[in-house]
């Protein structure tokens, strides 16, 4: 499956033009610029055609350009230089109390550099935030009232999460009398939005090339003329001084070729190309996913981004979802992407916190063309079909029984919902706030009613109803009974539940009060009430799935992950192994399966990381010398499953390390499933 790339905001492919552009600068001019002879003169004079030419994009004639490694060096620089000039002012006797602002909805970076030489130079100045509106845009009046009071105002000119566009002309209307030197974050607006930087009083701006097709390592840093100036690096006075170490050609060169493309006009598309490839896309979206709300209004933003969350649907499963499509997308923005936080743009905007936190970020690149956005809106429908078919983007009637125990997981945490089919009656254990919609959707769908919400550790309580019934020792599901066991020790008050069935008790429910192979009051309480082999459920996934009295979890190595060069050496060459899918069925449904290159084909099933318990059955028939070989879509559910595997004792249970994110491309086969 091609896999299509919408995640140009955080850093873009590079451009052929760009590459061929930086090996022929390896290869043929690669003498250093600061260098007297013929080569030397070469390079420089390459490297000051690139400058020429990002001179005229960035409408800049005048002013200092300087090259860096990227937008995170160029804030810093332009940060030094600005604090540098205040402390210059405070010491020549300028008594004005001063306070640095920065954008609510600026990159980490800005605040971050702030923070840093604001203490490191000894300044101390306040820092503040300034506030945005619901649109994204910065309250002009607050700034016009602390403008006086300014030391450093810095403004991003388009921002990376949302694409909402500053009004760059306001911002330097609330500033024309203030003493405020103005950093303005360049970074998304290059290529995308016409720039005249010498036109508006700007003081500083960086940029960064793999934001725009240019490698990473390779960045810029525009400072106006007269604007106060202190290089970050010293050394061999290379850039005139301003930015020492000798320079990054094969950046330059590649950077110059992106530059030469954006004054030729090609590949770049016009801005009504770029608003007509957005549209298309928004309307996909909205008729996959119905609800679905764009968080920022797309008329501010630039053309190229969109930002939406979809009620119901976590940001995780989303982005599950898109990458199971071949869809690259991104969750807020790609630096906070592996912490499953809202985001402290859209929070700063003030959205509702399911809008921050379930917000996914859709940006293609300013060269991208109307086949590759057709493709995506096809993509796009394919997942909104998915799930359906999946049954979760609809209230519509489940088609799928459910099993006894579906698990679910958020951050580490467990809950755990235990349904009898027959009489559509269940009981939720340790709930999550982050689940609720998710349960909810599910209890509609299976049309099951709540018999009680349960909670192991009293003190994480979250007072869902209904509660255990009072008067009564046990709860009846259908034809299961719970019953309710007090263990002392730590958390206080903490309890287990107990799940029968007949007259067995395949599992309980014992909260994080019990470790095992530590003997404790409440493990001997455990040990009383339920059976050797009773399957015990913690709250917290620290990598014990399930365990039991008569065989705690043994030590699993922590590798359990096959690469594909591993995979022909540890399996046997005549023993088929079984290939699990462990992703959701939504993610099932778009396909994908590793493509193992073995002698023997593997059989295939499709057993969701949540519906593991279930398929206990499965797994307890498996005969001993059987390989498993769980996949998933990074390695992250299916280390899980190996890890569960191999302490119910079975030794043969392998990960496909990195999933089908690195694995050599899938076939595009569906798995049965079981
Ligand atoms: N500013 C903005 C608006 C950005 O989007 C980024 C990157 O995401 C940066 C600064 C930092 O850029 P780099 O990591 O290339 O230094």
């Amino acid at each position: 499956m091609e896999d299509i790339y919408l995640d140009s905001n955080a850093t873009t492919a590079v451009l052929p033009e760009a590459r061929a552009a930086a090996l022929a600068a390896m290869a043929e001019v690669f003498g250093n610029p600061s260098s007297v002879h013929g080569s030397g003169l070469k390079a420089r004079a390459l490297m000051e055609q690139v400058r020429a030419s990002a001179r005229r994009v960035l409408g800049a004639p005048r002013g200092q350009l300087c090259f860096t490694s990227g937008a995170t060096e160029s804030i810093q620089t332009a940060v030094v230089s600005a604090l540098s000039e205040l402390r210059r002012r405070r010491d020549a006797g300028d008594a004005r109390p001063l306070q640095l602002l920065y954008g609510a909805t600026e990159h980490k970076a800005v605040p971050e550099a702030l923070k840093h030489w604001n203490a490191l130079l000894g300044l101390h100045l306040p820092l503040r935030s300034i506030p945005v509106d619901h649109q994204g845009r910065h309250d002009l009046a607050w700034l016009r009232q602390q403008a006086p009071q300014a030391g450093l105002v810095c403004t991003m000119a388009a921002n990376n999460e949302t694409g909402v566009v500053s009004d760059l002309d306001g911002i330097g209307a609330a500033l024309a009398d203030s003493p405020a030197l103005w950093l303005v974050d360049s970074v998304q607006a290059l290529g995308k939005l016409p720039l005249k930087l010498a036109e508006h009083r700007i003081d500083y701006a960086p940029f960064s090339g793999h934001k725009l097709y240019a490698p990473k390592g390779i960045g810029m840093l525009y400072v106006r003329e007269g604007a106060p100036f202190t290089p970050l690096m010293i050394g061999g006075g290379q850039e005139s001084a301003l930015r020492a170490g000798t320079e990054n050609m094969a950046g330059i060169a590649a950077l110059g070729a992106v530059l030469q493309a954006l004054e030729n006009g090609h590949p770049f598309q016009h801005h009504a190309a770029l608003v007509a490839h957005r549209e298309r896309l928004a309307l996909a979206l909205s008729e996959a996913f119905p609800g679905l709300v764009f968080n920022a209004p797309t008329e501010l933003c630039l053309p190229t981004t969109l930002n939406f969350a979809v009620p119901g649907l976590s940001a995780k499963l989303l982005l599950d979802l898109f990458d199971a499509a071949g869809l690259r997308v991104s969750g807020g923005s790609a630096c906070s992407a592996a912490k499953a936080q809202p985001s402290y743009v859209l929070e700063a905007m003030g959205l509702p916190a399911w809008q921050a936190a379930g917000a996914v970020r859709l940006s293609f690149g300013p060269a991208d063309n109307a086949d590759l956005i057709e493709r995506a809106c096809t993509r796009i429908r394919a997942c909104g079909s998915a799930l359906r078919a999946s049954g979760l983007a609809d209230d519509g009637p489940a088609t799928k029984t459910p099993g006894l125990l579906t698990r679910f997981g958020v951050d580490g945490a467990c809950c755990y919902l235990v349904a009898d089919a027959a009489s559509r009656r269940c009981v939720v254990i340790d709930p999550l706030p982050e689940l609720n919609e998710r349960i909810t959707q599910w209890l509609r769908r299976h049309g099951h009613t709540v018999v009680a919400v349960l909670t192991t550790t009293p003190a994480l309580d979250v007072g869902a109803s209904p509660r255990w019934p009072q008067d009564t020792d046990h709860l009846q599901v259908g034809s299961h009974r719970i019953t309710r066991l007090a263990l002392s020790g730590e958390p206080a008050n903490a309890c287990a539940y107990l799940l029968h069935e007949a007259d067995q008790t395949p599992f309980a429910f014992v909260g994080d009060a019990v470790v095992p192979g530590v003997p404790s009051e409440a493990l001997s309480r455990l040990a009383q009430a339920a059976g050797p082999r009773t399957w015990l459920l913690p709250r917290h996934d620290d990598g014990r799935f399930v365990w039991t009295l008569d065989q705690p979890p043994t030590a699993v190595p922590a590798a359990v992950g096959l690469t594909a060069d591993q995979l022909a050496q540890r399996l046997p060459a005549t023993t088929a192994p079984l290939l699990v899918d462990v992703r959701e069925p939504y993610e099932q449904v778009l396909g994908g399966a590793p493509e193992l290159g073995l002698a023997v084909a593997p059989q295939t099933k499709a057993v969701p990381l949540s519906d593991m318990l279930n398929a206990l059955p499965i797994w307890r028939a498996l005969a001993a010398d059987t390989p498993v070989l769980f996949y998933c879509r990074s390695g992250n559910r299916s280390t899980q499953a190996a890890r569960f595997l191999r302490q119910l004792g079975h030794a043969n249970a392998w990960s496909l390390e990195g999933g089908l994110a690195l694995w050599p491309q899938p076939r595009a086969t569906a798995v049965t499933s079981p």
